[in-house]
């Protein structure tokens, strides 16, 4: 493990931890659950990789917190355990096979409930009569909490008996559930508060977790708290055979629990109940975060045991959060149609709201300053109206001494060395000095249709010029809705011209791939590249996804021209562009090159003696095979000039690369 890595996983761990006892212990968390979630998910994918890392006291082993003073700590009799989080089908298989694994053949029953947002709290009565509440505390030990639960109005004091329950009233009897407070006596509450002119609550979760534990029952007994069960524990196991059963017990022994709960033989079920709720959770009378989903036999669960503080046999399904951290790997800056340089923020890929995001506009250098966001921080990013992804902050603590501040004028200046930028009075944003957009679209459109381009030989400067002040064309792509009668009606055009144009233009919407990523005038972006991205991406869907790593693997493509052609493609206006040509019948085509070496890519160290690497790198490309700059998972060959760097060595075998000497090389070209 790096050095960067192991000081990202202390500061992770310290970080969680903090979280941890803030939520836990003093019942006002500083961040939101999605944030505290996203980083776990990233400390816990480090210690899969480094189980030696993995401590006792590590958040992702530890549940809750330490216990606070004023309460008799009382030792449980079985673990309240906490859950593992899944996020998507793919984890819910995986748990599956995981499990499948352990106990092949074993019946898939799954019982599936929602998870209630409160706090987790057992009652154990004695010969049906309650005789103490206590908190899950560290799971192993919890607070006596049972003055205060005697004042919720639903926990009963006894428990009903019938025939179903008799035997349940006898003996020992756990009940474990969740307190909450359900939002109408949340509200309520703070209506009251407001009108006495006190502070309101921020939440229900952490109203009722720091109401439980107040040392004066007079002051529970004000807040309106309720208890919804999830489980019921017998000395014998063997009384109580499914979880289904055990919910079937807390109703008839006048309990409340969740209706909704469901036993289901597919996971296909699972998932249309996981989609349900999704959106229906948000009319149940508690907030929820998720579903738990268990294997519905108690024995079976048992068998499937517990690692760290989770139990096998349950997870934790985490609906999409609209919220999520990662880190900025690169800010990059992309020119506009107005000529406006953005700066766009590249992360490491996360999930927010059900998507991936891969990078957010940062707008303008003030915006930058003002969230103090620089290149290699974490940062939270969400949502904005649900579709467009901002940066919301940065999560300081987890700064690297690394972390680099963006200058701005620096930047561009290395992006865009050809051109000057301005900044007009108190514009924040820089502009492409002395350009206005119209002035832009007319390099645009002549560039495009350059002889190197799409060569359409008659829509030279002067007649790109008649179009654009004429207003019929707004952007590259009008050319191909233009009529041959708009064009006629412009005085430069007689009948002939016009058709003569108007045919040129027609006959150029199928342009060969490498033209037409030419011809787009991304910046950086010359013939050779644009030959070099055809041939690696094949379409320009898939050069829109690339990444930045991507780009960088494709021959000559260093970092300044990847971040140009990545600032290219995340520009609204560049892909509502796209679009609008695929819209007007605008197909590029890629041929797939033939030659002996289609399909294999190479990458050459060293220096060669029989040809220079130029050389070797157009022999390559002439028998249709991939030349790349550095060692990747899709390399075929290195060719070897000389002794291999123990790196590039290193790399060839974890993807498989075959090692080329020069004159197996030579001998493979003039085969092929
Ligand atoms: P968990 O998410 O691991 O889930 C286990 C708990 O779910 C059980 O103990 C039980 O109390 C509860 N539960 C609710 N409904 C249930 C049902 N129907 N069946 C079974 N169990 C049910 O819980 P956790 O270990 O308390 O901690 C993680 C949660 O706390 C996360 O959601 C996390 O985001 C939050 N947290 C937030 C912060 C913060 O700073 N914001 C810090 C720490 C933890």
């Amino acid at each position: 493990m790096s050095q960067s890595s192991s000081y990202r996983y202390s500061e992770l761990k310290r970080l969680l931890l903090q979280y941890s006892y803030e939520y836990h212990v003093l019942d006002a968390p500083t961040v939101s659950d999605a944030v505290y979630d996203s980083l776990m998910v990233e400390l816990k994918a480090i210690e899969a990789e480094n189980p030696e890392l993995i401590t006792a006291d590590s958040p992702s082993q530890r549940v809750g917190n330490e216990l606070q003073g004023g309460f008799k700590k009382v030792q449980h009799r079985s673990r309240m355990l906490s859950l593992n989080d899944v996020f998507d089908v793919s984890e819910v298989k995986a748990w599956v096979v995981r499990m499948d694994k352990l106990l092949p053949g074993a019946r898939h029953e799954f019982f599936a409930d929602i998870k209630m947002d409160g706090l987790a709290c057992a009652l154990i009565y004695e010969d049906g009569v309650l005789s103490q509440a206590v908190t899950r505390g560290d799971s192993f030990i919890g607070e006596d909490v049972t003055n205060n639960v005697r004042t919720i109005q639903n926990v009963p004091l006894r428990l009903r008996e019938t025939s179903k329950t008799k035997r349940l009233t006898e003996g020992r009897t756990e009940v474990r559930g969740e307190i909450v407070m359900l939002k109408e006596d949340f509200v309520r509450l703070n209506e009251a508060q407001r009108a006495a002119g006190k502070p309101e609550f921020a939440n229900p979760r952490n109203l009722a977790a720091g109401t439980i534990r107040q040392l004066d029952p007079k002051l529970v007994a004000s807040r309106p708290l309720t208890f919804i069960a999830y489980d019921l524990i017998r000395d014998d196991p063997s009384e109580i055979t499914t979880n289904m059963q055990a919910y079937e017990y807390i109703s008839e022994l006048g309990l409340r629990r969740n209706v909704q709960a469901t036993v289901f033989t597919s996971l296909d079920e699972v998932m249309q109940f996981v989609h349900y709720w999704d959106t229906a959770r948000h009319e149940l009378p508690f907030n929820t975060d998720g579903l738990v989903v268990k294997v519905n036999d108690r024995a079976q669960f048992m068998a499937l045991g517990v690692v760290g503080k989770q139990p096998r046999a349950a997870v934790a399904y985490k609906y999409a959060a609209e919220q999520a951290t990662t880190t900025v790997k690169d800010i990059v800056i992309s020119i506009g149609r107005t000529g406006a340089a953005t700066p766009v923020a590249v992360f490491d890929p996360v999930q927010v709201a059900g998507t991936t995001v891969q990078h957010a506009s940062l707008h303008n250098a003030d915006e930058i300053a003002r969230k103090d966001i620089r290149i290699g921080d974490t940062v939270v990013i969400f949502k904005a109206g649900d579709i467009i992804p901002q940066v919301e902050s940065v999560v300081r603590e987890l700064r690297p001494k690394q972390a680099r501040v963006f200058d701005y004028e620096t930047a561009l200046k290395e992006q865009y060395p050809e051109l000057e930028f301005e900044r007009q009075g108190d514009d924040v944003v820089y502009r492409v000095k002395g350009a206005s957009s119209e002035l832009l679209l007319k390099r645009a459109l002549e560039y495009y249709a350059s002889r190197q381009a799409l060569d359409i030989d008659t829509l030279g400067e002067k007649n790109v010029v008649a179009l654009v002040d004429a207003g019929l064309v707004k952007d590259i792509a009008d050319i191909y809705a233009l009529r041959l009668e708009d064009i006629r009606a412009l005085d430069r055009f007689a009948d002939v011209s016009a058709k003569k144009l108007y045919d040129a233009i027609q006959a150029a919407k199928t342009p060969a791939l490498e033209r037409f990523i030419l011809a787009l005038g991304i910046r950086h972006v010359g013939a050779q590249t644009a030959i070099d991205l055809a041939n690696r991406f094949t379409s320009i869907a898939a050069l829109k996804e690339a990444s930045l790593d991507d780009l960088m693997q494709v021959e000559g493509v260093g970092k300044v021209v990847a971040e140009s052609i990545y600032g290219w493609f995340v520009d609204s206006d560049n892909l509502r562009l796209l679009e609008k040509f695929t819209e007007l019948g605008v197909v590029p085509y890629y041929t797939q090159k033939t030659g002996g070496l289609v399909g294999k890519s190479f990458v050459v160290t060293g220096t060669l003696q029989s040809m220079s690497r130029d050389e070797a790198a157009d022999h390559i490309r002439e028998l249709g095979g991939t030349f790349q700059t550095s060692v990747a998972k899709d390399t075929t060959y290195l060719v070897a000039g000389g002794k291999v760097g123990a790196s590039k060595l290193a790399k060839a075998e974890k993807y498989g690369t075959t090692i080329l000497t020069e004159d197996e090389f030579t001998a493979l070209v003039e085969r092929a």
